[in-house]
């Protein structure tokens, strides 16, 4: 699952690419979507709320294209004729100016909605790590409001704040030392954390490759993430694994039993 500086990063290309673009073309590889044509619509803008994406395209109406990556997804950005590099049946959403090509490649949500309803969407999101509103009190707040939760999963409800995914959690929760099942209440330096959090998307959001670790080598890059069984960057103990969360919705937590007490 993609983190927020990901899907920052695509918004962004897809602005580069795509903003005060006439389409010459669009092509919605979605049933619900399938009889949409928004060509000679111009686009205005793309922007990320947390996790979302949101193409403002003005057709006619005043539409904005509401898209998720979710697992699998990615938006590429190609010149025309160029070859793809995902496979054709996984392309969800083509939108053509005359000069660029912008293809969503396995989206995990593609739907069209008038822009006034763009809140029905995004509303529920907590302040965007990454976003020109972000609110740390408001993110505090709403972390405390339910002090019992596991901060793990309290990190990656992005109602609390927005943007933390698996990796992020787990890469926080260790430089905070910090386990990840610990009750909120329990971890004293929640403004630091949060703090950290966001300095976090904000160094990586111009890299292809996240590093938490500041060492850009394929397998240094993180401290705990995807690390099972690996040494401790710190002290050498086996980086566990397990996952947590609510029944159904458990996700991957890594740690480091010793630097991470749990408490
Ligand atoms: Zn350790």
């Amino acid at each position: 699952m993609p983190e927020g500086d990901t899907v920052w990063r695509a918004a962004r290309s897809l602005d580069r690419a795509l903003a005060g673009q006439i389409l010459a073309s669009t092509d919605f590889r979605v049933p619900q979507l399938a009889t949409v044509d928004l060509s000679g619509g111009k686009v205005l803008r793309t922007l990320s709320r947390g996790k979302h994406l949101l193409t403002r395209i003005e057709a006619r109406e005043a539409w904005t294209l509401h898209t998720h990556l979710k697992m699998e997804g990615s938006w590429h950005i190609y010149q025309p004729g160029q070859k793809w590099r995902r496979p054709a049946h996984e392309a969800r959403v083509v939108l053509s100016s005359g000069s660029r090509q912008a293809v969503g490649f396995s989206l995990g949500i593609v739907e069209l909605l008038p822009r006034h309803r763009e809140n029905d969407v995004v509303g529920h999101l907590g302040p965007d790590l990454l976003g020109p509103d972000w609110d740390e009190d408001r993110a505090l707040a709403n972390l405390r409001a339910e002090p019992a939760r596991p901060i793990g999963q309290a990190l990656l409800d992005q109602r609390n704040l927005a943007g933390i995914g698996n990796m992020y959690m787990a890469e926080l929760c260790f430089t905070m030392g910090v386990h990840p099942a610990s009750p909120v209440s329990v971890v004293d330096q929640l403004p630091r954390l949060v703090r950290r959090g966001r300095q976090m998307l904000e160094v990586n959001k111009e890299r292809a490759n996240q590093t938490t670790t500041g060492d850009l080598r394929e397998r240094e890059r993180m401290w705990v993430y995807r690390r099972d069984n690996a040494p401790c960057r710190r002290c050498r103990t086996p980086i566990a694994v397990t996952m947590l969360g609510e029944l159904g919705r458990e996700r991957a937590a890594y740690w480091c039993a010793s630097c991470q007490p749990e408490r």
